[in-house]
């Protein structure tokens, strides 16, 4: 068995220690006589592994007690239209910033339901830089403030979280979650798809401040109540029972490796490594304003593009997987979440200066 190094932005590479763990685990859970798909979610066993699941979460990030954890589906993609739904509380505006294809994803699906305020934009830079925080014109009367902290298709990143002072800030992290320490009390919520930097595809966490929740308009499906979800502690309907497992696995793994301070070390490195080959190496070009650049989704373009076919081909044959960029960015992308090895970096850029000699 050769397993690969896997660059794509999603589903995303699990660590070793997770599927090592889960497969000594799949015919039998500890001593239940089954897997954990089999399981009812209602029951002791799978009660406890979710329980274990949440509290290793808040341990990572620190989340304060005042905040639910929901392990929901839908994708990240359901909460562009639950946030409207729920957190409108009876407002009729909304702000959000553009800074990439998930934001406007976002921005559209919110104008079914109310007013968008689209108080910062950086559509005319061609997504490559982050709007200065003093340029944002916020309304007060906005119900909340939604904005992308990384656009995983850009890879365009926020380095800094924006303070709306009473206005709830809504952060969609699928694509930065978990990559390094940051201070939840700053955010009114957080989620997540978790097939990015959590764990497997069919969950999404959601992080919700105790307050926000109980205003839904009276037309929300249950399925999509926050009030709803966490009354039946995401069980209101049978949850995605074995992702949530191997997230949980993977809450455990990033804890046993020093938790988030140690990878955001690890993670800053890994990007670092990467921006130098494209930034040293004439071939290579990321567009990116450096002080905004992605630790998590590194784009590069060759500077003859005719080249690309080649350069996919070769790094394949090296074991350097799914590198092909967006189809809307074209060049390559280097989807590099907490699971991807500094080695994966490493023999990344090896290769990267190789392929750069040859075709010079
Ligand atoms: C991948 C992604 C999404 C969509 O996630 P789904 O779980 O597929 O709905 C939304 N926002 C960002 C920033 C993403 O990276």
């Amino acid at each position: 068995m050769t397993r690969v190094y896997n660059f794509s932005a999603g589903p995303a590479m699990l660590s070793e220690d997770v599927l090592k763990q889960a497969s000594e685990e799949m015919l039998e859970w500890r001593d239940e006589g089954m897997s954990v798909m089999e399981m009812s979610h209602r029951g002791k066993a799978f009660m406890s592994i979710a329980a274990e699941a949440e509290a290793d979460l808040r341990q990572l990030m620190s989340i304060p007690d005042n905040y639910k954890v929901m392990f929901l589906q839908g994708g990240a993609s359901s909460q562009f239209a639950m946030i409207p739904l729920n957190l409108l509380s009876g407002k009729k505006t909304a702000d959000y910033v553009n800074t990439g294809m998930w934001s406007k994803k976002a921005i559209s699906e919110a104008k079914k339901y109310c007013e968008v305020n689209v108080v910062a934009s950086s559509e005319a830079d061609n997504f490559t830089t982050i709007p200065d925080f003093s340029s944002w014109k916020l309304n007060p009367d906005s119900a909340y403030v939604h904005y992308t902290p990384n656009e995983t298709i850009g890879g365009v990143e926020f380095n800094y979280i924006p303070d709306t002072g009473n206005i709830p800030l809504v952060a969609d992290m699928s694509s930065t979650i978990l990559s390094r320490k940051i201070d939840v009390s700053k955010f009114g919520m957080i989620y997540a798809g978790a097939q990015k930097n959590i764990g497997p595809a069919g969950l999404t966490v959601v992080i919700i401040r105790e307050d926000l929740i109980g205003n839904a308009m009276d037309i929300t499906p249950s399925m999509m109540n926050y009030q709803t979800l966490s009354e039946a502690d995401s069980m209101y309907n049978t949850p995605p029972t074995y992702s949530w497992y191997i997230a949980g696995l993977g809450f455990k793994w990033l804890l046993n490796n020093g938790g988030l301070d140690t990878i955001g070390e690890v993670n800053q490195r890994k990007a670092q490594k990467l921006y130098d080959a494209i930034d040293s190496i004439d071939l290579y070009d990321n567009p990116v304003e450096k002080q905004y650049r992605s630790w998590m989704n590194v784009p590069f373009t060759l500077k003859n593009s005719d080249l690309d076919a080649e350069f996919l081909s070769q790094a394949a044959d090296k074991g350097l997987k799914t590198l092909k960029g967006h189809r809307s960015v074209g060049g390559m992308r280097a989807s590099i979440y907490n699971a991807m090895p500094e080695s994966g970096i490493d023999t990344l850029v090896e290769f990267m200066k190789e392929f750069a000699k040859e075709n010079s």
